[in-house]
């Protein structure tokens, strides 16, 4: 039996159930939480700190922890205070604004090699998010000459870095892998579409040798715009992809011209089939996206209904992922994120971009549950 659909009281869009959709569900939370004066704030933190430990239940406290860090960008120092007390260290997050002594203890704990590699792990993330120069030293250090714990965790300390945003090449030189500016994408008119300096979903004209579908720029970014002026990039540059391969192949990389057009790296196919028709592309060339007008917090994005943002944090559905440049090696910058379904109804998960501004070359890689 077909599901009846439905109309969102709130933004008309189709639904199956009563009432309103997850997206304005989210914003009305996110509004609720915007809303809250600092006083408020600074009660709702000293409610976490005191129940602490029920974060690692990942119910209600860890939401509205998590919620304050997004929106509101709170310092988590006290909060990281009593989580360390209580040996809550599996919401990395908290760990953002941890202060030196605790820093100080995390790493002592990794210099032992008794320490086992779960706990290695979550303490290497929450090191990650706390960063500065003394975190990037150790990890270097537990790199190079690798501990007990190393054994059977996947990756290296260079990689758990990077879901604080940043990392090191092989040289033990340090690098950003994210931004330090968010802007969000939002709701607008196709007027106002055509004026914004970053668009989701152009096309090209051009087809895929691979699937025969429409080749697109999955992002247009015009750097000179004075909002994006932390990318540090002089003029257009266009993310290009088959959106129907890059989710499925390795063709995730594209080479850029500033104002120029781009070209996609050729990549093997893996024998996926071609899912996306072009209606389905027409859907989502017609989305009226711009970017916002005003910079949010850094994690105002990383959320399950995060939206399209550029720069900050990305929500990853699965592991972060920081491709390597295929040019140079090194780790890519994270640039940007689309959520799906707010461009094309139906499809699932997110894409991410990353770039490499050294050698011109940008990633598009997909994530779904
Ligand atoms: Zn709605
Ligand atoms: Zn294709
Ligand atoms: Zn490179």
């Amino acid at each position: 039996m077909a599901r009846e659909a439905k109309q969102c009281k709130q933004c008309g869009r189709k639904i199956y159930f009563d009432g309103i959709c997850i997206s304005c569900r989210a914003e009305n939370e996110r509004k609720e939480i915007l809303d809250l004066s600092d006083w408020e704030v600074e009660e709702k933190i000293g409610e976490i700190c005191g129940r602490v430990k029920e974060i690692e239940e990942w119910k209600e406290i860890y939401d509205l922890c998590m919620k304050l860090i997004r929106y509101r960008d709170i310092n988590t120092c006290r909060i990281a205070e009593a989580a360390w007390k209580e040996g809550v260290i599996r919401c990395q997050e908290l760990y953002k604004d941890a202060p030196d002594r605790i820093v100080d203890e995390m790493i002592k704990r990794l210099g032992d090699d008794v320490t086992d590699s779960r706990t290695a792990g979550y303490l290497l993330l929450c090191l990650a998010q706390a960063g500065g120069e003394k975190v990037f030293r150790a990890f270097l250090d537990w790199e190079r000459q690798p501990r007990k714990w190393r054994e059977k965790l996947y990756v290296g300390p260079a990689v758990y870095a990077t879901y604080g945003g940043w990392s090191f090449d092989s040289e033990g030189n340090y690098l950003e892998t994210n931004f330090g500016k968010c802007y969000p994408m939002v709701r607008g008119t196709a007027e106002e579409k055509g004026k914004s300096p970053v668009k989701i979903g152009v096309g090209t004209g051009e087809r895929c040798p691979h699937c025969g579908g429409r080749i697109m720029n999955l992002l247009e970014i015009d750097g000179c715009d004075p909002r994006l002026d932390f990318l540090g990039i002089d003029g257009k540059v266009k993310a290009k992809c088959c959106p129907n391969c890059f989710p499925y192949d390795e063709g995730g990389f594209c080479r850029y011209e500033i104002d120029g057009e781009s070209e996609i790296i050729p990549y093997e196919k893996n024998g996926f089939e071609a899912c996306l028709e072009d209606g389905d592309m027409e859907e989502m060339e017609g989305n009226t996206y711009v970017l916002g007008d005003t910079s949010v917090p850094l994690r105002y994005a990383a959320d399950w209904e995060g939206g399209s943002s550029i720069g900050g944090f990305a929500f990853w559905i699965q592991d972060c992922e920081i491709r390597s440049c295929p040019c140079c090696g090194k780790p890519m910058k994270y640039l940007a994120q689309i959520q799906w379904d707010t461009v094309m109804d139906g499809m699932e998960g997110n894409a991410y971009i990353e770039i490499c501004k050294e050698c011109k070359i940008m990633a598009v890689l997909h994530q779904q549950t």
